[in-house]
């Protein structure tokens, strides 16, 4: 069954008040503790420019950057495929796990590979997709479906958390609902996993152009784990995701963990090159993901959102959010940022047109977003082509319908002149035109012939 347009769907989650009680709880966390780490660096502004310099640059000249990185992962021994759309990108991961005998996988948390419902098609081919983020596995566990870019279990508390673990994984009917505990469980589960599993699927935070360098940053090291131990490494990463040097590297590290956990340097930072016989996977391969990115990149508004490094500080700014949480959205990109690339990425409809309306335009996601994304203008913009497409379908057809047959272009041009007439007339019309002058139509061309002759 489709997902409902976002108006039904929030309506559902404001009827949950454990749902509102959680995320009030967790996005006011996260906003104090960056709203403090910001404070830090009298240079914020500095940064965040830089920052969207740094992106603007690469949308401006993305085919030479991405050209140029897989000229650098290719010559580090790495393998670049490139996939127009998720449908592609499914097809190769799946040939490369079979290719190395795997039934099974591990991932990194990974935005790209939720957006193409990869471990859907993983597990259509036979192979168990197995998440070793903690808030993924959560969601994995639960047959659930993620509701925050970073916490993806940000609608559950503890105490639901432990009940799943209980019901879930073997040997915890005594845990407790101390976080502690509950990440020692899912620690013992995934250790197993990690030891054994020959192929790992990741994502990418940033992919460096002049080296061909990919980045992760994470907080547990459950993904340098995947990024180290397995044989073979698929990294699927979206077209936006390059930068064009390591020094670029510099600002976005710093705007990240600020913006997105609230802290000033996240845990754990891993970088590679390809692959490097007898340290990490022997093999690695890079899938660069269009999936719409191209379409989003030719809207001269709505390309900022491939700015997005994905910190997810706009949606715990934001009032809508707060209240709905991030399954309303039914994308895997909630909040702010989701209403304006899922309808890009997407493209037309029913879910994808409503949500950006699924904003009050107060300005938040703006003032807090580390590349400086100008969301609401994003989301007016947006507007107007989802409030205008049926319209002017509409209007488009009744001119093909009138051009094509001089008969009917003749009438047309006769009830034109009729009525300009009428609009001088007293009426409810006249409101329009007490304020601006109708243009008079001109005598046609057809009008003379038949007057001269
Ligand atoms: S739009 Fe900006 S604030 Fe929102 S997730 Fe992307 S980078 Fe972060």
């Amino acid at each position: 069954m489709g997902m409902p347009a976002f108006p039904e769907a929030a309506r559902e989650a404001l009827a949950d008040p454990q749902l509102r009680a959680n995320l009030r709880a967790a996005t006011g966390t996260i906003r104090a503790k960056r709203a403090r780490v910001v404070a830090e660096r009298g240079d914020w502004e500095a940064l965040r420019e830089a920052g969207r310099a740094i992106k603007d640059e690469v949308l401006g000249s993305l085919d030479t950057y991405l050209l140029q990185l897989e000229e650098q992962v290719t010559a580090a021994g790495g393998v670049v495929h490139w996939a127009r759309d998720a449908a592609e990108a499914n097809r190769i991961v799946v040939e490369l796990v079979r290719a190395a005998g795997a039934d099974e996988v591990v991932k990194v948390k990974s935005m790209a590979t939720q957006e193409i419902e990869l471990n859907e098609a993983l597990a259509d081919a036979g192979i168990a997709a197995v998440e070793t983020d903690l808030a993924e596995l959560i969601v994995q566990l639960g047959h659930d479906r993620p509701s925050h870019i970073l916490v993806p279990a940000i609608h559950r508390n503890r105490a639901q958390i432990r009940e799943l673990f209980r019901r879930e994984m073997a040997g915890t009917d005594d845990l407790t609902d101390d976080p502690v505990a509950l990440a020692a469980a899912a620690r013992a589960h995934l250790r197993r996993k990690f030891l054994s599993a020959r192929v790992a699927v990741s994502g990418a935070n940033f992919a460096v152009a002049e080296n061909g360098a990919l980045v992760v940053v994470e907080s547990e090291g459950n993904g340098r784990m995947c990024l180290t131990l397995p044989e073979v490494l698929i990294s699927v990463v979206g077209i936006e995701k390059v930068v064009p040097t390591s020094r670029d590297l510099e600002v976005m590290l710093q705007l990240l963990p600020r913006s997105s956990t609230g802290e000033r340097m996240n845990p754990y930072t891993s970088i590679w090159r390809g692959a490097t016989p007898g340290d990490g996977p022997g093999e690695f391969h890079l899938v660069l993901l269009d999936n719409g990115r191209t379409r989003a990149l030719a809207d001269d508004i709505g390309r900022d959102a491939l700015r997005c490094i994905r910190c997810s500080a706009c949606l715990n700014v934001c009032p809508v959010y707060e209240r709905t949480g991030g399954h309303a959205y039914g994308s895997v990109y909630p909040g702010p940022i989701g209403a304006i690339l899922t309808p890009q990425l997407r493209g037309p409809d029913p879910v994808a047109d409503s949500l950006p309306y699924a904003s009050s335009l107060c300005g938040a996601c703006y003032e807090v977003c580390p590349v400086k994304i100008d969301i609401p203008r994003a989301l007016v913009h947006l507007r107007a082509e989802v409030h205008h497409r049926p319209a002017e379908r509409l209007a488009m057809r009744a001119a093909a319908w009138i051009f094509t047959s001089p008969r009917r272009f003749a009438l047309a041009r006769r009830l034109t002149r009729l009525g300009t007439r009428l609009a001088g007339l007293p009426g409810p019309w006249r409101r329009w035109t007490t304020t601006r002058d109708l243009p008079q139509p001109h005598e046609s061309f057809r009008d003379w012939w038949e007057r001269r002759n």
